[in-house]
């Protein structure tokens, strides 16, 4: 540990608030989101040799080829639920942690999905570590959704597959969100979908990104 970087909330305090000034002039407005990201030491769920880049805007190495989102891209979706708090979210590729530990800030409930048993493991302890306590973490394939803990409010999925996965737009409630990337590998689109109905759903692109593959039965293969 370097001097005056500690674990948790007491390390980096400064140079999370300059990330927090930085995700404002992006975009992002939502006073409860700002204050999560304030809150949330993404330097404790990445490699403490990595813990010089934690606040910058780039996505980071989490090992089995996997990537930590870009904290402004975690912002963007996390935005885009239009989270009020009380809700059920699922999400989809825990990775490091990072996003779920966001969205547990901003809701009462987050179950969220990891494929890579390694890293589930990893996710596990970290969230721990930061005393997160209403994230359920699941190791399998997240492309299925999880119809035990459905109808959710949310839903995000932060591995980017060639088109929404039908079972998650299933385990949608009415009136609720998914929101992920999707398209070709090289170059997906964050998609917006909204549950308007029984059977009806509105579909908005929010802009281009890039993700690692989600992988699975309504994704690609392995
Ligand atoms: N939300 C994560 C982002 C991690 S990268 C964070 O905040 O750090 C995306 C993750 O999705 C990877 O860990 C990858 O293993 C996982 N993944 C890919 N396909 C998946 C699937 N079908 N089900 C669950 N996780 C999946």
């Amino acid at each position: 540990m370097r001097a005056g970087h500690a674990s948790g909330r007491n390390g980096f305090v400064l140079v999370r608030r300059r990330l927090v000034q930085r995700l404002k002039a992006r975009g992002i407005r939502d006073a409860r989101v700002l204050a999560a990201f304030e809150d949330v030491p993404r330097h404790d769920l990445v490699p403490e040799a990595l813990w010089g880049q934690a606040y910058k805007d780039t996505a980071l190495p989490i090992g089995e080829g996997q990537t930590i989102s870009a904290p402004g891209i975690v912002a963007t979706m996390t935005a885009a639920l239009g989270l009020t708090g009380g809700e059920s979210i699922l999400e989809v590729g825990t990775g490091s942690g990072y996003q779920a530990a966001i969205l547990s800030r901003l809701v009462s409930r987050v179950i969220s999905i990891e494929r890579i048993p390694e890293l589930a493991q990893k996710a596990r302890v970290g969230l721990e570590a930061l005393g997160v306590g209403n994230v359920e973490l699941l190791l399998g394939d997240g492309t299925c959704g999880y119809p035990e803990g459905a109808p959710f409010d949310g839903i995000v999925v932060t591995a980017g597959g060639p088109d929404v996965p039908r079972p998650l737009l299933e385990q949608l409630k009415v009136g609720g969100r998914l929101v992920g990337p999707f398209g070709p590998k090289d170059g997906q689109v964050l998609v917006r979908m909204r549950r308007t109905g029984r059977a009806r759903f509105t579909r908005e692109e929010l802009g281009s990104c890039l993700f690692v593959d989600l992988i699975g039965r309504n994704g690609w293969a392995v």
